[in-house]
């Protein structure tokens, strides 16, 4: 059985104040949910807050980015050397905001996720279709090609450290969320592609959905085989929504 991963991705809000605030709201709103794990994706500046106030709690801590370098002249970058020590567990690499805004490729999201993997970090690994893409029925042709590049070489015996998320860019941040069928038909065409790159291996793998997750639409989209849980980001923002989000079952 997969255990359900929900991930809040906290983007470019909250201070190490403000992201400590909300961490002592939200421990005593999940301190009874059971096979479910969280994880709080916080800007690299409230990492280490984070991560010392869940200690303990058993929730991880990502960061939204990562560099595939060791170490070097890459001004504004941090290294998994970095993320670790500050106390972070997983890393989102390719989100579709480092796509369109920093050009990212599926070769560097590639790069992260086997850096990631050697530093000891699960990589969540992002992808989906933008609008036009949906609209001129390109869907699993770019979602394919995401998979493949973004996993490539990447061996059968890491596929349970590996998360990966299906973000269609159309439901990011506008209250569109895809229809759970919509959702679970991509899910399934990536648990099949999964298949052939890692047989067996890929039903271990967790694939979570995003896109405008609310509490009133998180039950409907974790009915579904292939969706494995969800990667938020507006409302995993307040303690109250994120923790209902959570505890949605
Ligand atoms: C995200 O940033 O990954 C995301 C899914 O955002 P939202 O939930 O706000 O659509």
């Amino acid at each position: 059985m997969r255990v359900p991963v929900i991930a809040g991705n906290w983007k470019m809000y909250k201070t190490a104040a403000e992201a400590a605030a909300f961490v002592r709201a939200f421990l005593p709103l999940v301190s009874g949910a059971r096979e479910v794990e969280i994880v709080l994706a916080p800007p690299y500046t409230s990492i280490g807050a984070v991560a010392r106030l869940v200690q303990g709690s058993g929730i991880g801590v990502a960061s939204q980015n990562v560099h595939f370098e060791d170490e070097g002249a890459f001004t504004g970058e941090v290294s998994t050397a970095m993320l670790k020590e500050a106390g972070a567990t997983h890393c989102i690499v390719g989100h579709s905001e480092r796509r369109q805004y920093y050009a990212e490729t599926d070769d560097a999201a590639n790069r992260k996720v086997r850096a990631a993997l050697a530093a000891g970090l699960s990589p969540i690994l992002c992808m989906g279709e933008m609008l036009p893409d949906r609209e001129a029925g390109k869907t699993f042709d770019v979602v394919g090609r995401q998979v493949a590049g973004g996993l490539k070489e990447i061996p059968a015996a890491d596929a349970a450290r590996i998360i990966v998320a299906y973000e269609p860019v159309w439901a990011i941040g506008t209250g569109k969320t895809a229809t759970p069928a919509q959702a679970q038909e991509v899910h399934a065409f990536l648990r099949g592609r999964l298949k052939e790159l890692w047989g067996g291996a890929a039903d271990s793998v967790r694939i979570l959905y995003g896109g405008s997750v609310k509490p009133d639409n998180i039950a409907a989209l974790m009915a579904n085989e292939d969706i494995d849980g969800a990667l938020v980001g507006g409302a995993s923002l307040s303690p109250e929504s994120f923790a209902k989000i959570v505890t949605f079952h």
